[in-house]
């Protein structure tokens, strides 16, 4: 007997197929994956029967950056909770205007201006319509592989397989290599409103650019006139070993979007940082934008909480510490596990496990998820997993996190031998 509580879980899994989605249900059921979240504290997510325990190193794409149900960012909630609720997104907001200032104060080169809103998709929305209708264009070029949300605009950036089943292709948009300059050079005409592009693409699996990359980017969106959109959902607030991923490229944007972890895992809260000269497109009609919930002032707090944490000295070189532990633990797995194991590509703690060829990145989700750690591979690339810890575990989890790895890798060869 255990202490444990008693779940259902067949009973879980069959409401969420009835009622949720059967696809998701079947997925799991195929991949040998039996689990339903329960509990979660800092690292660790455990299934809701209390049993199966993972250390989370998907953290939904960085809404974890901070771990799970960080007492930090709790207290900043529950106080707010006693004075506070959504507030209204037409009037004067005190809250807003303060989170504005400090990402404003935090953000690379001149960002005045912060429209704030509930999703990434919706983020990155409001970043391309004010980039049309600044320049009066409509062009819109984004990566091949790249992920910027599930809404209308952001959707179009996207790949294909996300959009094709929901309609006709909405015009003016169009893809190039990530990392190719040149491609981009060619990509952009009189035309081109913006560039859109993830500082490292997580979805494509985490390639990262050289480090003329982004400087490039930026001298030929000036010389077309077209704007730049930095999308740092995924690599910002310290992801990266550096506030904003893209400051290691010494390249400032002309929008910035932030989403994810400015949420702190507990109250959804999304922000485009716009150039002062972008602003003006409101001018004519400031409440042409609207977005209800977008901002919610309850939220603002956990915000303001999450980015003074994240923008702290000693966190950002503790990131810098636990990314060198996981440089040279990988090169030691490399050797152990030549056969499936190419390298990680690493940009801090936004890490991308190489492998051998496309059924590996699945496989080892799935021996990963037995050794005890939760790693998603790249949609849009299986041969990689994504491995996204969060920023704040320590040098010994780190260890631990590595070592199941080892573990996990070795069943991902037997697997791969019985392949053939
Ligand atoms: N941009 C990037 C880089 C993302 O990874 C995501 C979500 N995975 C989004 C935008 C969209 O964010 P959301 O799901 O909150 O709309």
């Amino acid at each position: 007997m255990t202490d444990r509580p008693a779940v259902d879980r067949r009973g879980i899994f069959d409401l969420f197929a009835r009622h949720v989605s059967p696809g998701k249900v079947a997925f799991f059921e195929r991949a040998g994956i039996d689990f339903a979240l329960g509990r979660r504290e800092g690292p660790y997510l455990w299934d809701a029967d209390g049993g199966h325990r993972l250390i989370d190193c998907h953290c939904n794409g960085g809404v974890f950056n901070l771990g799970h149900r960080n007492p930090d960012v709790l207290n900043a909630l529950s106080r707010s909770l006693e004075e506070l609720d959504i507030g209204n997104h037409h009037l004067i907001s005190p809250r807003r205007a303060e989170l504005a200032a400090k990402l404003a104060a935090s953000a690379p080169g001149d960002l005045p201006f912060a429209v704030f809103g509930v999703s990434g998709g919706e983020a990155v929305d409001l970043a391309i319509k004010v980039a049309r209708a600044y320049t009066g264009r409509a062009g819109i070029v984004s990566a091949f592989g790249g992920y910027h949300g599930h809404t209308g605009l952001a959707l179009a950036a996207g790949d294909a397989k996300y959009r094709t089943p929901f309609g006709p292709p909405t015009p003016g948009f169009s893809q190039v290599e990530f990392g190719d300059g040149q491609a981009l050079e060619v990509a952009l005409n009189a035309d081109t409103a913006a560039v859109i592009l993830e500082t490292v693409p997580a979805t494509l699996g985490m390639p990262i650019a050289a480090p003329d990359y982004f400087p490039r980017v930026r001298e030929l969106c000036d010389a077309a006139g077209a704007v730049l959109i930095i999308d740092e959902v995924q690599a910002g607030l310290g992801r990266t070993g550096r506030l904003w991923g893209i400051e290691h490229y010494g390249v400032e944007p002309d929008i910035m979007v932030i989403g994810k972890g400015l949420s702190g895992g507990v109250y959804p809260m999304t922000a485009t940082l716009l150039r002062r000269e972008l602003e003006q497109v409101f001018h004519a009609d400031p409440f042409i934008h609207i977005s209800t919930f977008g901002g919610a002032e309850v939220g603002c707090p956990v915000a303001l909480r999450v980015l003074e944490l994240s923008s702290e000295p000693a966190f950002l070189g503790h990131v810098g510490d636990l990314a060198e532990a996981f440089a040279a633990g990988f090169e030691q797995l490399r050797r152990r596990h030549p056969g499936v194991l190419v390298g990680l590509r690493q940009l801090g703690l936004m890490m991308g496990i190489e492998l051998a060829d496309a059924a590996l990145g699945p496989a080892l989700s799935k021996t990963a998820f037995d050794a005890g750690v939760l790693a998603v591979y790249a949609y849009n690339d299986p041969r990689v997993v994504q491995l996204l810890p969060p920023l704040n575990i320590d040098l010994t989890l780190a260890q631990e996190v590595l070592s199941r790895l080892d573990e996990a890798l070795s069943a991902l060869e037997r697997i791969a031998g019985a392949r053939g």
